[in-house]
């Protein structure tokens, strides 16, 4: 028998392919050299200084738009996409909701309901790290609910006129072009948006105590005034939104595990070499209780996350599969993480180790792409066929 791995105890290794694991293995050592010797730095400053840059390196390891094919994009499997996403997130949430957002939500937007110009003129840039991209949903009044934005976009000839906030919107001040949903006569459409066009600006929302190293905006529009080419023809309702919705979602079940793992991780190491009352804690059948349990929901998640690849790879992931994908793996990673403090004790809540800033990092990711709430009720009326929305 292969002798039993701390780190790979139900042998889910065995489930990768040589691609998948170089794929692993690079994002890993990326996350390892360029940001965990400075994310505790940058997580107190409440920055991400070297953003810009960051995703110029991203790029280059073909991680934005990774799953996309064509126009410089990296075609690579869900799976492959996903262990990136953990490798990215074990160092820090900001990382991959930088990534996330650029990947699954504004390149994948334009690439699966852009025009052909529209994927020509953004995507290779996007792919490359040069632009940034943003996704405008939120607004202030209108979060787990947007069917009732106030965003619209109004014709005025051939153009279109946008008005109207987003709130929360991820990479929104270093953004080049933004990706913003608003009312239409004829429903939700999406509109390409360069961000240096007169009207439109993005400040800043500090004061965050979680996702601290990611840039988080408001986006204000007033009176945009985009070419009739702007829209993005293929899709009008929020059909569009909750799609990108559901690829970046899908990106988050595996991120979390990532969080969590490295959280995991550390309370390991430290349980094995913290001593009290004359022995490592490790040695206390509580904190054996704990480790166990963590490793337990940690391997099970990691094993959810790589069926719903395979799903996704064999074109056969439902919505309602994300939705419990994401219910469960960033319930169960923030528990993960919230456990690992109590065993670093004292140490646990600074930030020279990663637990608390994992912790704190995952009330966002719980939050944003779909709260618990939403996925229960998703799974609820998925179970029942009774819809307890409204
Ligand atoms: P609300 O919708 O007001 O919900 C508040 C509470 O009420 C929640 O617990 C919710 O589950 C509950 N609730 C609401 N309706 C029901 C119901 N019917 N039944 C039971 N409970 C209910 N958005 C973007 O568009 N783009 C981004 O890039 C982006 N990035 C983000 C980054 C960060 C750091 C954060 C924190 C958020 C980001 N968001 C982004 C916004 C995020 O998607 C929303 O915060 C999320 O959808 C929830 O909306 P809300 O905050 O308005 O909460």
């Amino acid at each position: 028998l292969p002798s039993f791995d701390p780190r790979d105890p139900l042998g889910l290794d065995d489930l990768l392919t040589d691609e998948d694991l170089a794929v692993r293995d690079t994002v890993r050592r990326w996350a390892t050299d360029r940001v965990l010797p400075h994310i505790a730095d940058w997580y107190e400053r409440g920055e991400l200084p070297d953003i810009r840059e960051l995703a110029r390196e991203l790029g280059s390891l073909g991680a934005l738009g990774m799953q996309l094919t064509g126009y410089g994009c990296a075609g690579a499997s869900a799976v492959q996409y996903g262990l990136a996403c953990l490798e990215l997130e074990a160092a820090d949430s900001g990382i991959r909701s930088l990534v996330s957002v650029q990947g699954s939500l504004a390149m994948y937007a334009i690439h699966r309901f852009g025009s052909e110009e529209q994927k020509r003129q953004w995507l290779p840039g996007m792919a490359a790290g040069e632009i940034i991209g943003c996704f405008g949903l939120t607004e202030p009044d209108h979060g787990s609910d947007p069917a009732g934005m106030r965003t619209h976009a109004k014709r005025d000839g051939d153009d279109w006129v946008l008005t109207g906030r987003k709130m929360w919107i991820t990479n929104g001040s270093v953004a080049g072009v933004a990706v913003v949903w608003a009312q239409t006569d004829d429903g939700i459409r999406g509109f390409v948006v360069p961000t240096d066009r007169p009207g439109f600006s993005a400040p800043e929302i500090r004061h965050k105590w979680s996702l601290r190293a990611s840039v988080t905006s408001e986006l204000v529009l007033d009176e945009v005034r985009l070419p009739a080419d702007a829209v993005l023809p293929e899709v009008t309702g929020l059909r569009g939104p909750l799609s990108c919705l559901s690829h970046a979602r899908y990106g988050i079940v595996w991120g979390s595990m990532g969080a969590a793992r490295a959280s995991f991780e550390s309370a390991l190491d430290y349980a094995r070499t913290r001593e009290q009352f004359g022995k490592p804690i490790g040695g206390f059948q509580l904190t054996q209780a704990k480790l166990a349990d963590m490793a337990v929901e940690l391997h099970k998640g990691i094993l959810l996350a790589h069926h719903l690849g395979r799903r996704m790879d064999a074109g056969k992931l439902r919505p309602e599969q994300v939705s419990f994908g994401k219910l469960n793996n960033v319930r169960e990673a923030i528990e993960i993480c919230r456990t690992a403090r109590t065993i670093l004790g004292a140490n646990g809540i600074s930030l020279e180790y990663p637990v608390m800033r994992h912790a704190t990092n995952l009330e966002s990711v719980l939050t944003y792409e779909g709260t618990v709430e939403m996925h229960q009720l998703v799974l609820g009326k998925a179970l029942t066929g009774l819809d307890a929305f409204r």
